[in-house]
């Protein structure tokens, strides 16, 4: 079983770790840094610095067949590293605090429109994430300043666990219709946006509101009659 660092501390950088798995270009360790792809943001880059001091990039990072395994996609399979090696490991941190703000704006947005979220994707640059608005009205100004303003509220932000017994007998907490809390695995991590938000979600945040700054409602597509996709970029 993967140790996920990146749950224990989002802000952690450098890590050092084994290797477990060798398969070509794609690397197991016995904890890591590296976020996954899942749940609508994307696997973490960077890169891994071997024994003999060699340097690999770090092109992906996906989930591995079963749930308790991560898997590093290195730039080549040419890389000598075999179970056992202890490596350097460091994530690019700029793209990957960009996720961390970008996906907390998110728990912002979907605070402030009270329908199920239907899909959603977290990008450094640019992030979007879809409602099935039925007659509920929204405004592109409107969500701009109210995400502002719980921006500037400095709302901390919590990690918690939930029991997956007690998430069944609470559906209300998913907001999301796609993307549904990994099962199996017993506990459930939780966000909780103090005063803004509460609910299970498996990605990476950062720990206060603060720190997402400027963010913008760039665009409200249509996407048919009850479904619009609202567009997010920062500063
Ligand atoms: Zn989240």
């Amino acid at each position: 079983m993967v140790k996920r660092n990146y749950y224990d501390d989002s802000y952690l950088r450098h890590l050092s770790a084994k290797v477990t798995a060798v398969d070509g270009e794609w690397i197991e360790l016995d904890r890591t840094i590296f976020y996954p792809l899942g749940g609508g943001q994307p696997g973490d880059t960077g890169h891994f610095v071997a024994p003999g001091g060699d340097t690999f990039k770090v092109v992906d990072t996906r989930k591995g067949d079963s749930s308790d395994t991560i898997r590093h996609q290195l730039e080549t399979a040419d890389h000598g590293l075999s179970p056992g090696d202890e490596v350097d490991t460091e994530i690019d941190w700029d793209r990957r605090y960009k996720h961390m703000r970008m996906h907390t704006s998110m728990h912002l947005l979907g605070s402030l429109i009270p329908v199920p979220v239907t899909g959603g994707s977290v990008g450094a640059e640019k992030s979007r994430l879809d409602f099935d608005l039925g007659d509920h009205q929204i405004d592109k100004e409107d969500l701009t300043t109210r995400m502002n303003a719980l921006v500037a509220e400095a709302h901390p932000v919590v990690f918690g666990t939930i029991a997956e017994t007690e998430l069944d007998e609470r559906p209300e907490l998913v907001r999301t219709m796609s993307v549904q809390p990994p099962r199996g695995a017993g506990d459930i991590r939780t966000v909780r946006i103090e005063g803004v938000d509460y609910q299970p979600c498996g990605g990476t945040h950062v720990n206060n509101t603060s720190e997402i700054g400027a963010v913008r409602v760039s665009k409200i597509e249509n996407k048919g009659k009850r479904n619009r996709r609202v567009h997010l970029l920062l500063g």
